[in-house]
């Protein structure tokens, strides 16, 4: 057994994690008289939600006409029918509410002429139902929305006097008898360990992009609270659907936002083509994001990629007046000079659909607490665990998520999360005591990495997770490309037992922390091949070129999966179809939402 000392805290709550998700929740939890602390590996404002350019959707109608029903049927059809509807219903509604909340937080949104909150339009993102134009949805404070955002809830969230740990590496959930009573935390600047005890723990830890080579996201998103919910035993959802940005900066992988083609930018191939108009005739360049990425690679495939080895696409913006881009597209004109050389008032920006956003996540319900289907009850609540933004699924993205539907989903379901824990939580029960079993195993498990002495480093065996998932599960998918992909990813998965880690130390030791994102990483990233391998139809994200058609019949249902070592096992779980709100009392009209064709 390790022996390593250990202090102890007691909390109502403690939320992992201080990007947007996690801050919203616990300034709403500190809000509401909760003892709560935030502990978080990054600073709070160098979290990946800082990185978000474009917006926040909700339907204000501050630039035309707009309603919470046709931004539930355009999340609906977004998710090409996989989405829980009960959650879009709660996310659409709440959304004008919770943009018109962080205004008085105190976020500098752009504005209008009248001073009223700047929206523009974005991907998928329509008027009456699909049938009519582009509507201006997005509400963005310049293109550095994530950042000002950011800011502002952790100001607030201060002056609420939440605690916040910081340079706090979550190991793992601390579980008794069937329900989550803490988590065990390494500091990282003194390297002393310790031990959250709390009634609720809320897990707000980001995306996973980084179990891909090419991903717009932070090299901190390791899909840290999905691979501790693995090891507790419970499943991930929906993890196939992994959404790749049709314009991240060829090369580097840095994103240009969706707002440059919401202001106007359009793509072109070799023949300087406007292709997109001949695949989606009415929304072009702003068809959905999945759409997109098919297109442009469909063109490279065929020859018309642009560049010496005709590998990507252009992205043009020199028609833009140099108002818009000084004014709107601040951001992106500087990413543009330092990832590409590009200087945006001349010259195309060279881009390449890249790794963006996870669907798939720690299922929960638009409440945030955890789910542990059963067969007997596939919404059953896994008591004393939340979690909420980019590492749950509610889930309102279900197979492809629209543009600025996260950065909603972060403050909506981060509010609802307190509220929910408000109800839940008796203030006056003592918290729960240390379980030191619980804590001895995280920590055996801790020192085993410290002192793990195979023979491949952490960072090789990474890439090889990485260069196996870009091209195994890519945009396009195949039963050859997965079913190697799967052999391949449980060899590598395998390897996770020979793993030498050189740095010993307990203070600021990269090596072992990036050790422990890869064993956080690696559970994702099987669950998304095994997940992919096993879904025989193409929806959202997930497009399968030997099973072109999306088959509701036998598909329209959420993955589960419990991952095990180098193994998974999946299971399924029925989709939500039903709204909150029936259509006798005011509810969207159910023909709307349909299944139909997904046509933008
Ligand atoms: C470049 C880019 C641009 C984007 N632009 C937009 C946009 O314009 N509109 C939109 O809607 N969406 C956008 N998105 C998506 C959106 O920004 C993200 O989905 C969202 O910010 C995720 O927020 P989060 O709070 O869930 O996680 P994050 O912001 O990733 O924060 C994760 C937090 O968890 C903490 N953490 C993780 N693991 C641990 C651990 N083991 N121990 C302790 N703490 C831990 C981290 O320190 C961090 O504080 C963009 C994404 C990217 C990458």
């Amino acid at each position: 057994m390790a022996a390593y000392p250990y202090v102890t805290h007691d909390y109502d709550v403690v939320v992992v994690g201080a990007g947007g998700a996690g801050l919203r929740a616990t300034l709403g939890m500190a809000e509401q008289g909760l003892r709560t602390a935030c502990v978080t590996k990054v600073f709070p404002t160098r979290s990946h939600t800082v990185a978000a350019q474009g917006g926040i959707a909700a339907s204000l109608a501050n630039m035309g006409p707009d309603n919470w029903k046709w931004h539930l049927y355009d999340t609906v059809k977004g998710s090409d029918w996989l989405g829980d509807t009960d959650a879009q219903e709660y996310l659409v509604r709440a959304a004008p509410a919770a943009v018109y909340e962080l205004e008085h937080y105190g976020v500098p949104f752009s504005r209008t002429e009248e001073g009223k909150i700047y929206q523009r339009p974005f991907g998928g993102h329509t008027t009456e139902f699909g049938e009519g134009p582009p509507v201006q949805r997005t509400c963005a404070a310049a293109d550095r929305t994530g950042h000002a955002i950011l800011h502002t809830l952790y100001g607030r969230s201060l002056k609420e006097k939440a605690e916040f740990f910081i340079e706090y590496f979550a190991l793992d959930l601390i579980i008794t008898d069937g329900a989550c009573t803490g988590v065990v935390c390494w500091k990282l600047d003194d390297g002393t360990i310790h031990v959250f005890n709390a009634k609720m723990v809320v897990l707000a830890t980001g995306g996973y992009g980084r179990s891909y080579f090419s991903a717009t996201s932070a090299h901190t998103c390791t899909g840290d609270g999905g691979g501790m919910v693995a090891r507790a035993g419970l499943p991930l959802q929906d993890m196939e659907f992994v959404q790749f940005h049709p314009t991240g900066i060829y090369g580097s992988g840095c994103l240009i936002t969706e707002g440059a083609r919401g202001e106007g930018g359009y793509l072109t191939n070799s023949e300087g083509e406007r292709f997109m108009e001949r695949y989606a005739p009415t929304y072009k360049d702003l068809a959905s994001r999945d759409v997109v990425s098919r297109c442009m690679t469909m063109e490279i495939r065929e020859g018309r990629g642009v560049g010496e080895h005709k590998d990507h696409i252009f992205l043009n913006l020199m028609h833009l007046p140099p108002e818009t881009l000084h004014e709107r597209l601040p951001g992106i004109s500087e990413s543009a000079r330092i990832f590409a050389g590009v200087d945006v008032t001349r010259e195309p920006i060279p881009v390449l659909p890249t790794v963006h956003y996870n669907m798939g996540g720690i299922p929960t319900n638009y409440w945030g607490e955890v789910l542990n289907p059963t067969a007997a009850d596939p919404d059953a609540i896994f008591p004393g665990l939340m979690a909420v933004g980019e590492a749950g699924c509610a889930s309102v993205h279900g197979a492809n998520r629209l543009g600025s539907n996260s950065l909603i989903d972060l403050v909506v379901f981060g509010r609802a999360a307190a509220i929910k824990a408000a109800e839940v939580i008796d203030r006056d029960a003592p918290v729960p005591s240390t379980n030191v079993a619980s804590v001895e195993k995280a920590l055996d498990r801790f020192d085993s990495l410290r002192n793990a002495n195979g023979t491949i480093s952490t960072a090789d065996l990474r890439l090889e997770m990485q260069k196996t998932m870009q091209v195994d599960a890519a945009v396009f998918r195949t039963d050859k490309s997965l079913e190697e992909g799967v052999v391949k990813m449980e060899a590598i998965a395998a390897k996770m037992k020979d793993l030498k880690v050189t740095d010993r130390s307990l203070i600021w030791n990269s090596d072992l922390m990036e050790t422990l994102e890869l064993t956080n990483l690696m559970p994702n990233a099987l669950a998304t091949i095994v997940g992919a391998e096993a879904r025989k139809e193409s929806r959202g994200a997930h497009a399968h070129e030997d099973w072109p058609e999306r088959d509701d019949a036998n598909w329209r249902k959420h993955s589960l999966a419990w991952v095990e070592g180098d193994k998974v096992k999946l299971d399924y779980r029925p989709v939500h179809l039903d709204p909150l709100t029936s259509e006798a009392d005011g509810g969207i009209e159910l023909k709307k939402i349909a299944p139909k064709a997904r046509v933008y």
